[in-house]
């Protein structure tokens, strides 16, 4: 069957996609598992956090921050972020560090280490902390978001079907693409790479090379609250997933300029979630119209920071 638009991968990525495509046209998104959400997107520390990651990221979640605190009409049954305060601690020999994260934010609030370890007395009282307080951070709903999407991209008609690894791309004489799966071949106008820590193996299979798109394993752990340090005894909860980074740290959204129709939605590194509204958002308008919406421009970011360009 030919759609306008085939998204590659059912993350967060994908399913933010297709819920701003599927009201442009026809979609289909592919997933290899047989679920959608089963990798990076639901490992996730489900975090919002403003002032992480390069000037560019920030810019992408803050243009977020409006969706996630005032989502759509139906989009969830309940709120979609937690506000919580992020504590950033340094040791003194990472002053520098948190001097320089200050310069970069100067609205974050500077603590000394009395305060610190009030707010967080688990911490080892030997060491002098200094930090920063951010109170713009929020606990993000993984699950209702990416669930919520794909609501969105059903409603405006669009297709999902899963256990549907993309094992070949090729391009179809006259424009867009054709695509094979374990589930059936697929026509395109429009691939969408969202694959995650496939992306740069789904840019090969279509002879487009990786652009240096790395996945790297990150791992998290949760402990119980406590109040001093020897308290904490035992990891709560640890698990792992893979985090995939472009060579300079930012997420890769543009159409390849090698490619007619193949359009790279990845790179999202530990970023994804919290930047999805607005990189979906910066994948549509570049597909239809060609420029970044609106809330980008307005944060400074151009369309060659975000584009593939940058790495060929
Ligand atoms: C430990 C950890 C903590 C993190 N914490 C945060 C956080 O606090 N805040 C935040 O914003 N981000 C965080 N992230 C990052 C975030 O989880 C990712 O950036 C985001 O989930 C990436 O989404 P994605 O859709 O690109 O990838 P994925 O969720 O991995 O989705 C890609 C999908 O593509 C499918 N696929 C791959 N190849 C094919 C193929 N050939 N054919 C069909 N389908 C295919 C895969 O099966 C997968 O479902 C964290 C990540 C990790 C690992």
């Amino acid at each position: 069957m030919a759609y306008r638009f085939l998204i590659v991968g059912a993350g967060v990525a994908g399913a933010s996609a297709a819920a701003r495509l599927a009201p442009l046209g026809a979609t289909l998104v592919l997933e290899a598992e047989d679920q959608p959400g089963y990798h990076a997107t639901g490992r996730s520390a489900a975090t919002y956090i403003d002032t992480y990651g390069a000037p560019t990221v920030c810019a992408a979640t803050r243009a977020s921050r409006s969706f996630f605190w005032s989502p759509p009409q139906g989009f969830a049954d309940h709120a979609l972020v937690r506000p919580i305060p992020e504590l950033c601690l340094a040791r003194p020999e990472q002053a520098d560090a948190l001097a320089a994260h200050l310069a970069t934010h100067p609205d974050l609030r500077p603590l000394g280490a009395a305060e610190i370890r009030r707010m967080c007395p688990i911490l080892r009282s030997e060491v002098d902390w200094s930090g920063a307080l951010n109170d713009r951070v929020a606990e993000l709903d993984v699950d209702a978001i990416l669930q919520g999407y794909l609501k969105l991209a059903r409603a405006a008609g669009a297709d999902l079907v899963t256990g549907a690894r993309v094992a070949a791309l090729a391009p179809r004489p006259g424009g867009g693409w054709r695509v094979a799966t374990a589930a059936g071949g697929f026509e395109a106008d429009v691939v969408v790479n969202a694959a995650g820590a496939w992306a740069g193996e789904v840019g090969r299979l279509a002879g487009l090379g990786d652009l240096g798109l790395t996945p790297l394993r990150r791992t998290a752990i949760r402990i119980d609250p406590a109040m001093r340090a020897e308290q904490v005894r035992r990891v709560a909860h640890r698990w792992a997933g893979l985090r995939t980074f472009a060579p300079d740290r930012v997420p890769v959204v543009g159409m390849d300029p090698r490619a007619d129709g193949f359009f790279w939605l990845a790179g999202q590194g530990g970023y994804g979630i919290q930047t999805s509204p607005a990189l979906s958002e910066t994948a549509a308008a570049l597909i239809n119209e060609g420029r970044l919406p609106q809330a980008l421009r307005a944060e400074g970011v151009s369309e060659a920071d975000l584009g593939p360009g940058r790495f060929l």
